[in-house]
């Protein structure tokens, strides 16, 4: 039997109550109980879900939600106050709380109304009858300071008992109940106490198993509550995210593990700690040149289990025929010309919406899609990325000050910029090198298949819906696949690419390795930002070679505002939605999308993904232009020339967006963590990554560099 030191026995007492102090809480410092569920099954959920604002659902959630739809409606009759019962302190006002948790043990209460859900009532109940019953109350306890809503509440005289409803069956372990319930459990029973009540015992009703498991509220059950309630508390005013749990049987069933990253974090926060390097010093080592030109491979294990999801199941919807009108009709989004519909498809699967010039959509819709956290996108019917519509701010307002004084701080900001321009310049390079070795390749039997690269996917179809004349069904797949589905990195006929790696291209190479090296290295904004465009000049240099289009695609460089020839036209259309792309993940993520760190804000620019774009650059934007080049998906009739200037005719614009979403959507081996993934869900994670670089979780951002 442990024997308790007397600072033991006080903490015990006070825990326990015996000597509580005299703290009062206010409202808005009560702790929803069910986010004592949360912390319980791991602290690190409870911090996103409270501290960061994040959820998200996934099966178990949505499960929890439908089994528990039948006490999420509230009774209409009062429960009496405990001062019917006799001499019992009053009983405070009940305060409205959210309901929702990621963790798959707990449940999740439903909002609005549902047509008469089939009673899940308990077969059997406590034996004394008759027993008052009272479903979805919310009570509050200041002394506590906790806030819970309560599912059922059954009172029997003096004597009520709180039961909790539960998806799944019976637990098998000695309490017949996992630890996160019975604190939650027992935390309502503390709140009923404080407000007079006499609660010894809670229920938990297993709706599988259809059974009630009583849960005790010994002393031992009180002061772990207690002692969890002191701790969630003192994580909140920490302000510092727990760590991650180690590989962990809860992550895989944790709805936030997208969000949270697990292993992931890990994973970069291990070798930071065993090798001593950061996580930008250790994506150097991954995917950095070796002297030879050769890119070195990562030596330390990925232990990354593959919790993600490799790709979202929902799709983009484009709408691009001038004069289309968006509306809602039930749970779909169906787009009308006039009196034709051109398309019909299901809310669920879609994930954002881009509309081009002179498209409008109606406010029920508009209200419908950000509601569900779908993001509009406003193109000119040129293609420049203009707005974007979203539901309300994010809620992590801890990440947009972190963001906001980052971007006030010259050092740190320049630290970001550096690890965005290294990891473009690597990428850029890793392009000509590729394209070197498949030159090679066509020469001389070569082995360096490097897929990651490859420019198309043979079986990729291209997954977005396209609302427009003659492509838009309600199947959901209108987007022609190229009628040549080539891959760029076969040998191609063109004499520019079947020769050896030219002196030229070797002496490009070299370049960037230097320009990386040195942008790793700069000091200032200035200096990075000289190298970049060395970089940059360098770099289109080679990938004009690559081109093989014919003198229609003659590339000299960039140009822009406005293209003056197709191949600029190309990219800047393509950079545009790369740049819609990032401005989505970023905000998802709670991030202000205009701030940045290496683009400097501009009235209207969303400088914060244009800075992640950098590195997508070539392995994104730039590759589709090349598919679409070399492939002959596009042709010099898909361009209009006018005052010098060259836009995309909208078949041509059509073609670049089934492509853009081809190479979106194409999977590819992550460098670091070491799954497959598409190139859509990469730029989640890194927005998800630089997040925790600002919030101080890791120590540098780790740059996507391909191999
Ligand atoms: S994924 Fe794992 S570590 Fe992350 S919040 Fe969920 S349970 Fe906790």
């Amino acid at each position: 039997m442990a024997i308790l030191t007397s600072s033991a026995v006080d903490l015990a007492d006070l825990l326990l109550g015996q000597d509580a102090d005299d703290t009062v809480f206010t409202d808005e410092e009560l702790i929803p109980v069910r986010m004592l569920n949360e912390f319980t099954y791991c602290p690190r959920l409870a911090y996103l879900e409270w501290v960061q604002g994040e959820f998200t659902d996934n099966l178990d959630t949505r499960e929890g939600t439908f089994g528990h739809r039948n006490v999420d409606r509230p009774s209409a009759r009062p429960i009496p106050a405990p001062t019917e019962f006799g001499d019992v302190p009053p009983q405070p006002a009940a305060v409205p709380i959210e309901t929702s948790t990621s963790n798959p043990t707990a449940t999740t209460s439903i909002t609005g109304a549902e047509p008469s859900p089939p009673s899940i009532e308990p077969a059997t109940t406590a034996a004394s009858s008759p027993l008052l019953k009272t479903r979805s109350l919310t009570l509050s306890a200041a002394r506590e300071g906790l806030v819970a809503k309560l599912d059922l509440l059954e009172l029997d005289g003096q004597h009520v008992t709180p039961v909790e409803y539960k998806k799944g069956a019976i637990p098998d372990n000695p309490f017949q109940a996992w630890e996160p319930e019975r604190v939650q459990l027992c935390a309502q029973g503390l709140i009923l106490r404080e407000n007079g009540y006499q609660c010894n015992a809670g229920e938990i009703f297993y709706i599988e198993s259809r059974h009630r498991v009583t849960v005790p509220f010994d002393d031992a059950l009180v002061l772990r509550t207690r002692e969890l309630i002191r701790q969630l508390r003192e994580m909140g005013r920490g302000g510092q995210i727990p760590s991650p749990l180690v590989d962990s049987p809860k992550c895989p069933r944790c709805s936030l593990v997208g969000i949270c990253l697990p292993d992931e974090t890990n994973l970069l926060l291990r070798d930071a700690a065993a090798t001593g390097l950061d996580a930008s010093t250790r994506d150097s080592r991954a995917g950095s040149p070796d002297e030879d030109g050769s890119a070195s491979t990562n030596s330390l294990p990925s232990p990354v289990r593959h919790l993600l999801p490799a790709r979202d199941d929902a799709l983009p919807l484009y709408v691009k025929e001038q004069g289309a009108f968006v509306g809602k009709d039930a749970d779909r989004l169906v787009v009308r010309h006039r009196t034709a519909t051109l398309i019909s498809v299901p809310l669920i699967d879609v994930s954002q919406v881009s509309l081009f010039g002179n498209v409008q959509m109606s406010s029920q819709a508009l209200r419908e899609v950000v509601d569900r956290g779908i993001s509009v996108c406003h193109f000119s019917y040129g293609g420049w990325f203009a707005a974007m519509t979203t539901g309300h701010v994010h809620k992590n307002i801890e990440l947009r000050m972190a963001q906001f004084a980052t971007a006030a701080d010259p050092v740190k900001s320049l630290e970001l910029a550096k690890s965005f321009i290294v990891a473009k310049i690597r990428n850029g390079r890793t392009m000509l090198r590729r394209h070197a070795t498949a030159q090679q390749r066509s020469g001389q039997t070569d082995t360096t298949s490097e897929p990651e690269i490859d420019l198309t996917d043979e079986t990729a179809s291209p997954r977005c819906v396209d609302a427009q004349k003659g492509s838009g069904t309600s199947a959901g797949w209108p987007v022609q696949a190229p009628a040549a589905n080539q891959d760029v990195s076969e040998a191609p006929s063109d004499n520019r690419l079947t020769q050896k790696p030219s002196e030229a291209t070797a002496r490009e190479l070299a370049q960037l390795a230097e320009w990386a090296r040195m942008a790793g290295r700069a000091t200032s904004a200035e200096t990075l930002l000289g190298l970049e465009g060395m970089a940059a000049k360098v770099y289109f240099s080679g990938f004009a070679r690559l081109l093989k289009g014919g003198h229609a695609f003659d590339f000299s460089g960039r140009n822009r505002r406005p293209p003056r020839d197709p191949i600029n036209a190309l990219l800047s259309f393509v950079y545009s939605l790369l740049a819609k792309e990032l401005t989505i993940a970023v905000r998802s993520v709670g991030f202000d999308p205009l701030l940045g760190f290496f683009h400097k804000p501009r009235y209207g620019r969303p400088s914060l993904a244009l800075d992640l774009a950098e590195e997508f650059r070539p392995l994104i934007g730039d590759s589709t232009v090349l598919m679409l080049v070399n492939n002959g998906e596009i042709s010099e009739s898909s361009f209009l020339a006018r005052a010098g200037a060259v836009t995309l005719t909208e078949p041509g614009r059509k073609a670049v967006i089934a492509a853009f979403e081809r190479r979106m959507e194409q999977e590819i081996t992550h460098p670091i963590f070491g799954y497959r993934i598409s190139y859509r869900r990469v730029l989640q994670v890194q927005a998800r990554l630089l997040s925790r670089v600002l919030l101080g979780e890791l120590a540098s951002y780790p740059g996507f560099c391909t191999r």
